[in-house]
């Protein structure tokens, strides 16, 4: 070829002045290898990034070793003296190099051999950074998503049962160390966990750095088979050595989603798509942990998406499907009615009716309890108002999420609903989850002041499920504690519970507030609790929660029979 002709031509010198001007215009690093007389020339800032000690060096062999990351080292020299022997014209790698800071380097280097006019043999080509065209990072010296992807497809298809295992490893609480700390001890952390992941896997085993703090690891030839969950507890191992290293200056963990089989029929998408949920499954489980895929587990939580679609969607729809169910309260003497839990109900066009105990976590977790709990306080203030006219101090109960309370103006919504349908403030009362919140949150405190300004009462439900301290019940002032049905089966059956209860019943009452025991559903537990002396029942045996025309119907009257009457 005529610019090849031309090429030979030339001295060393000619070509070198020709790259000098070419450099200036380019990012990537412009290099001469006398393969003959043994000279590298590199440019300045080669030399200045790497640790080169000038720009024309004798020796080129030994001189790219001081640079070259040592298990790349081989297969470079194996590569330059098939170009040395004239067995190959063409150079073309992708290894790592280290930077002046020790730093691991991706880079890919090409190059073509051609000849001098002295006769030598040259290798003219460039260096680029990949970690500048983002297939590397250069906090870690890993290859990154782009990179893994292209590995991975090239697995799956060709060779899926080769998998040993992927793992996806991510740094707990990562972005706090940022924040806190700032990003070079951020970097400082990626570059720990990478190394503490190199000196467990072995080195053929691709490890790649992925988006932010997420790393992954494709293990397709560890010999003898790895076992997944040692690695990752060998990693674990190290990072916490490390950490102990630096006299705990810096404390952080990682957790690791794995996925361990099925990879045939499987792409890049699928997979990093799958690993992501197992990751976080492992953080969901509270960090510092593992989780191995499951396909049961996922199908789970894909229904739970689409549920929280369905449930977004017919909220849209003017709460399609949502209901307001009603179930009796008596109390504990006369049986009369003197109230109603308001109950949430949904019957979705797609999977019928869904239990509250699967929508509410879904609804709390999108917010979307918000918008839903202000449909159930204003049916259940108009329903309580209108059933008024039979019963006039009849009371509705209405159950609040912790997330309603902390992420939506609730006192404001209480307000605007009460005089809006012109409902007496102490008919509303209103249920919050016994938990250790209620003890230590601001929020909750501040509501509960304001509700009590406002006249409207609070009641305590589900206590004896969780947290169950007694000594807050004075300082909150709740109007009624809710004892839960699991404790009542517990009394029913253990002498020394039931004495617990009939002592909790005891103190509440000292504390001027009252009891509503929960889940009454035979004569048997009702006639044992109530020796226990509560205020009120609510249970199955008086009825079940059923809509606001079946409640007029069955129940609307002064005293309820025992038995439920549906
Ligand atoms: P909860 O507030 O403790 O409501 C009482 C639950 O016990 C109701 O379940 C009720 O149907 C059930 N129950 C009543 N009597 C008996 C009985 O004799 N035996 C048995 N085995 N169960 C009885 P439901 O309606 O399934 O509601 C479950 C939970 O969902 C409620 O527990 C409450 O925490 C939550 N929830 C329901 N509606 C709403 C709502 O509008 N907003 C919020 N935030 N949560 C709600
Ligand atoms: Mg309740
Ligand atoms: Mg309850």
């Amino acid at each position: 070829m005529e610019s090849e002709d031309k090429l030979e031509d030339m001295t060393i010198s000619q070509i070198k002045s020709i790259m000098d001007i070419m450099q200036k215009a380019s990012d990537a690093y412009l290099y001469i290898m006398d393969l003959t007389a043994k000279i590298y020339i590199v440019p300045e800032k080669m030399a200045e990034r790497f640790a080169f000690d000038s720009v024309w060096m004798e020796n080129c062999v030994e001189k790219l070793k001081t640079v070259v990351y040592p298990s790349d080292w081989d297969k470079l020299r194996q590569d330059i003296l098939r170009c040395v022997s004239g067995e190959q014209e063409i150079h073309d790698m992708e290894y790592r190099w280290i930077d002046r800071e020790g730093r691991v380097i991706w880079i890919n280097c090409k190059g073509t051999v051609i000849y001098s006019a002295e006769g030598h043999r040259l290798l003219i080509g460039k260096v680029n950074e990949l970690g500048k065209k983002a297939r590397a990072d250069n906090v870690t010296g890993l290859r990154r998503e782009p990179r893994f992807r292209l590995d991975a497809e090239a697995v799956l298809r060709d060779k899926p049962e080769s998998i040993r295992y992927i793992m996806r490893l991510g740094i707990d609480n990562f972005k706090e160390i940022n924040e806190k700390d700032g990003t070079d001890a951020g970097d400082e952390v990626l570059w720990e966990v990478s190394k503490s992941i190199l000196s467990v896997v072995p080195e053929d085993v691709s490890v790649y750095r992925l988006v932010a703090d997420e790393f992954m690891i494709m293990d397709t030839v560890s010999e003898p088979r790895m076992d997944p969950n040692d690695v990752y507890n060998a990693i674990k191992l190290k990072i916490a050595q490390l950490v102990k290293e630096k006299n705990y200056n810096r404390f952080f963990t990682v957790s690791a989603g794995i996925m361990a089989e099925d990879f045939e029929g499987k792409n890049s998408d699928d997979i990093m798509m799958l690993s992501e949920f197992a990751l976080n499954e492992a953080k969901r489980a509270g960090k510092n942990q593992m989780a191995v895929f499951n396909k049961n587990d996922y199908s789970g939580y894909l229904r739970q998406l689409d549920i929280r679609k369905e449930i977004r969607r017919d909220i849209a729809n003017k709460f399609r499907g949502f209901a307001v169910y009603y179930q009796p309260i008596v109390d504990a003497d006369t049986h009369e009615l003197i109230g109603a839990e308001a109950l949430l109900r949904w019957n979705s066009g797609k999977y019928g009716h869904v239990p509250p105990y699967v929508i509410i976590p879904i609804m709390e977790e999108s917010g979307l309890i918000i918008p839903i709990g202000r449909f159930v306080l204003w049916e259940a203030a108009r329903t309580c108002k209108e059933w008024q006219a039979v019963i006039p101090d009849f009371h509705v109960h209405v159950n609040l999420s912790y997330v309603q309370v902390h992420k939506s103006d609730l006192i404001n919504d209480v307000n605007e609903c009460i005089n809006e349908v012109g409902l007496s403030p102490q008919s509303l009362v209103l249920e919050l989850t016994e938990s250790g919140y209620i003890e230590t949150d601001k929020r909750i405190r501040e509501l509960f002041k304001n509700l009590k300004e406002r006249n409207i009462n609070l009641a305590i439900d589900d206590f004896g499920t969780g947290y169950s301290n007694m000594r807050y019940l004075r300082e909150i002032e709740a109007k009624t504690i809710k004892l839960d049905r699991s404790f009542v089966l517990q009394a029913l059956n253990n002498e020394y519970d039931y004495t617990i209860i009939c002592h909790i019943i005891n103190m509440v009452h000292s504390v001027g507030s009252t009891v509503v025991v929960e889940g009454i559903e035979f004569e048997n537990e009702l006639e044992k609790m109530k020796a226990a002396k509560p205020d009120m029942i609510q249970g199955y045996l008086f009825g079940r929660p059923v809509n606001e025309a079946d409640f007029r119907k069955l129940f609307l009257r002064k005293r309820l029979t025992q038995v439920s009457e549906q």
